[in-house]
């Protein structure tokens, strides 16, 4: 039974969940003051537990603002030990630092994106010529897969925009596994429809399912876990699912290059700040207003097929940053789509460097990748500004996370969180 089940609060999940997540730095820091109390000892016992749609009251429900860092990874571990103190909220940390561990991996491994958008390609191709396939795919995307629980986390997705850890654990099983589905179409189908769609977090736990992340250990989706941490109210029969979770295998293992290290903020100089929707919070950035002279919003840009929540959340996301940029004096944020418009705005407000939060693997860094021969052309360089908590902690995600997760106590402490 759902403990929290009447859950009342303005920013409970349900209230979240209901409301299609408002997309604000205010909602997120409310729905971090809500769930606080509930980030120690209650989260650890209760946190895999899948109550089904608006129901999920154990788990936080924050991830959508934390992938625009619309609040950032460091206040959530600050609310959670400040609460409950390391004894306590060490399972919520340590879960924040899963985030923390994929994007530094993803950093250091950045041919896997790469090989994951290329594989996305052929497996669209192949959608787009072998009409049974598309028949299985479109089944298993609209939730009619006639596999009862499948189909009703395809919908919840769908409908929401969210769905439980644990669910997305057995969804990506299910889909590799009994369904015997591209595992980069089920990616490439999360990061459209997620709210919190994130290139690390989703391709490599996608990679991780799949028997790639840590080589030939694959994530097993079986009928009794599922009835027992959805307690009862999913429950696939016998011989429904997939017995097996044979490895996949790629032709060569991922190769790990050296970690960016990031640059300083360019120092004594008028700088013009590019914001994208890498992070949403200019509270949180070595932002020295006095040498500030403007902000440029990088518009979204939608992915082909991406839901229409999504696509709403991520404008609402942007234009809450632009009001609060609005704010700081003397920025003005302006909404641009190229380098050129980049260019024209710093020239226009007498920048002599550019200056942005770092930009990770992605879709962003991919779009502005060949942007730098049109800035340097105009005498501008783009400093990338990494954040004390990335730093800290990304060189520790070379390998397993557990590697990072050893030295959590110690990294938190030279964060000053600890
Ligand atoms: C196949 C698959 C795909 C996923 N795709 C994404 C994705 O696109 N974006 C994404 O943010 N997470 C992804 N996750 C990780 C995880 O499921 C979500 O971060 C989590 O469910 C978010 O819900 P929450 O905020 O309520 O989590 P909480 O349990 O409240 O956790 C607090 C925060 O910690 C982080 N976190 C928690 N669990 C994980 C985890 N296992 N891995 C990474 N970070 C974690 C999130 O930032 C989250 O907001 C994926 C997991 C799987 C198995």
């Amino acid at each position: 039974m759902n403990p929290w089940e009447t859950d009342a609060e303005p920013e409970g999940f349900a209230a979240l969940a209901a409301a299609g997540w408002p997309a604000s730095r205010a909602a997120a820091l409310a729905r971090l003051h809500a769930f606080a109390d509930r980030a120690g000892r209650a989260y650890a016992a209760r946190r895999n537990f899948d109550w089904g749609p608006g129901r999920h009251t154990a788990v936080s429900g924050l991830s959508p603002y934390v992938r625009p860092r619309l609040i950032a990874e460091e206040e959530l571990a600050a609310a959670a030990l400040a609460r409950h103190g390391w004894a306590a909220a060490e399972k919520f940390v340590q879960e924040v630092c899963w985030r923390t561990y994929w994007k530094g991996w993803l950093e250091q491994h950045p041919g896997v994106w790469d090989a994951y958008r290329a594989q996305c390609a052929e497996a669209e191709s192949r959608r787009a010529a072998d009409c049974a396939f598309a028949r299985r795919l479109a089944g298993a995307e609209a939730g009619e897969t006639g596999l009862e629980a499948f189909d009703v986390w395809a919908r919840e997705l769908a409908e929401t925009g969210y769905l439980h850890n644990h669910a997305r654990m057995w969804f990506a099983s299910v889909w590799i596994f009994t369904l015997g589905l591209p595992w980069v179409l089920g990616a490439e189908l999360f990061l459209r429809r997620l709210l919190d769609g994130d290139p690390a977090s989703n391709t490599l736990s996608w990679r991780w399912v799949a028997g790639l992340h840590t080589r030939g250990k694959t994530y097993l989706a079986r009928a009794d876990n599922i009835a027992a941490y959805t307690e009862g109210r999913l429950h696939p029969s016998a011989g429904q699912l997939a017995a097996t979770a044979p490895p996949l295998d790629e032709a060569a293992a991922p190769v790990r290059g050296p970690l960016p290290k990031g640059d300083a903020t360019p120092g004594g100089r008028r700088i013009l700040w590019l914001v994208t929707e890498e992070d949403l919070t200019p509270e949180l950035w070595a932002l020295d207003p006095a040498r500030a002279v403007g902000a440029a919003l990088l518009a979204p840009q939608p992915c082909p097929g991406e839901g229409e929540i999504v696509s709403r959340f991520r404008a609402d996301a942007l234009a809450d940053a632009r009001a609060r940029l609005a704010a700081i004096p003397g920025l003005s944020p302006v909404s641009i789509r190229s380098a050129r418009e980049l260019a024209d705005l710093a020239h226009a407000r007498g920048a002599e460097a550019l200056a942005t939060p770092y930009i990770p693997v992605g879709p962003t860094r991919d779009r502005l990748a060949d942007w730098a021969p049109v800035l340097e052309a105009a005498g501008l360089s783009l400093a990338q500004v990494q954040r004390p908590w990335d730093q800290a902690f990304w060189p520790h995600a070379r390998a397993g996370f557990f590697q990072l997760k050893a030295r959590m106590p110690k990294v938190l402490g030279e964060l000053g969180l600890l």
